[in-house]
């Protein structure tokens, strides 16, 4: 019989109702899970259970968090056949992506799930997501990090959470699903992430100076050139459709051109959910690319903030960081060759 361990970090599905609103209760938790009969039935994997001390709403979360999950995968590594994360929806994304990069030559189940609606309430959809994470997780056919949430089993880093209020909270807008839970658990194989051919090591994250910058019509740079220049290290740029930039290149060009020089990266995605940047479509990319600005190609802003921790964290130069930010590390873009 498979092993799996639950770890809690906190977020809605274990929260009780205070007069403040929603929060953490891992004594309630604890005990509702203890009492679950469905988690001890026939075909269930075996489970332990173990707490974060503070239990946090995810928004509170950071890198700090990020490598706590992190060591505690690490250490119990091969004590265990998967793994489920319960966590907060806000930042699941993150997190995730996050540890699909610090988790290097993973080849087990690490599944993130939370819920909606608390389990202390009738109607949570806490009690399918957990349930259904933890047999994902037991039967180990896929090894990597995901998201399951309402029904769906998405790869980590290519997941962003697009409902606060639906049960089904997140979406893969370009990457398909890996899994679909109906009467079966449907998986989608040919989509799985391909095993690295390295042995498991966690890499943590030191925290970096990282930016993300939504653009809009009138968007002026010169407004924000200070502290793009002198503070960041990495800027995620939320352009239009396929990489589309507005405002004066006169002051935006040699902007980039002095961040370039001090080593800044700058990476651009789309803020269409459903999108590859392709900054030769237009006239208005191509000058970013003469700059030096990175494509982020189809991946989600969540991967490419996750991304720059990770390659700032392993790699020495600005300008291998900018040459790997393209290239397809965890399945979280689909690199230029593969469209
Ligand atoms: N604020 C909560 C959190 O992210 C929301 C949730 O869990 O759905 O922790």
């Amino acid at each position: 019989m498979s092993k799996v361990l639950i770890i809690h970090t906190g977020g809605t599905i274990g929260m009780t109702r205070t007069a403040e609103g929603y929060q953490p209760d891992g004594e309630y938790f604890r005990n509702a899970i203890f009492h679950m009969d469905s988690l001890k039935a026939p075909g269930m994997p075996e489970w332990d259970f173990v707490e974060c001390d503070p239990l946090l709403d995810s928004s509170r979360m950071a890198v700090r968090e990020w490598n706590m999950m992190g060591k505690m995968i690490a250490d119990r590594y091969e004590d265990y056949d998967g793994f489920v994360i319960l966590h907060g929806t806000d930042t699941m994304a993150y997190s995730a992506s996050a540890l699909s990069f610090m988790l290097e030559g993973l080849d087990k189940p690490v599944i993130l799930t939370g819920s909606q609606i608390p389990l202390c309430e009738t109607r949570s959809d806490g009690r399918d997501n957990l349930i259904t994470s933890l047999i994902i997780a037991g039967e180990g056919k896929v090894r990597e990090v995901c998201i399951y949430f309402g029904g769906l089993l998405m790869r980590g880093n290519r997941a962003t959470k697009y409902s606060a209020f639906g049960m089904r909270a997140f979406e893969s807008p370009n990457y398909p699903i890996l899994a679909t839970a109906g009467i079966s658990i449907q998986y989608n194989e040919s989509a799985f992430l391909k095993k690295e051919k390295k042995d498991f090591r966690l890499q943590s994250f030191e925290d970096v100076e990282i930016g993300v910058i939504r653009v809009f019509p009138g968007f002026r740079f010169d407004l924000f050139e200070s502290i793009i220049t002198d503070k960041l290290r990495g800027v995620v740029v939320e352009t239009f459709g396929s990489g589309n930039i507005p405002g004066d290149k006169d002051v935006l060009i040699p902007m980039l051109q002095k961040a370039k020089d001090k080593g800044i990266v700058f990476v651009i995605c789309s803020q269409c959910p459903q999108a590859t940047v392709d900054m030769s479509t237009y006239e208005a990319g191509s000058a970013l690319r003469k700059a030096g600005v990175v494509s982020g190609r189809d991946m989600t802003s969540e991967a490419a903030v996750a991304k720059l921790y990770y390659l700032f964290n392993v790699c020495n130069d600005a300008d291998t960081i900018k040459q790997r930010m393209e290239e397809d590390i965890r399945g979280e873009l689909t690199p230029e060759e593969n469209e």
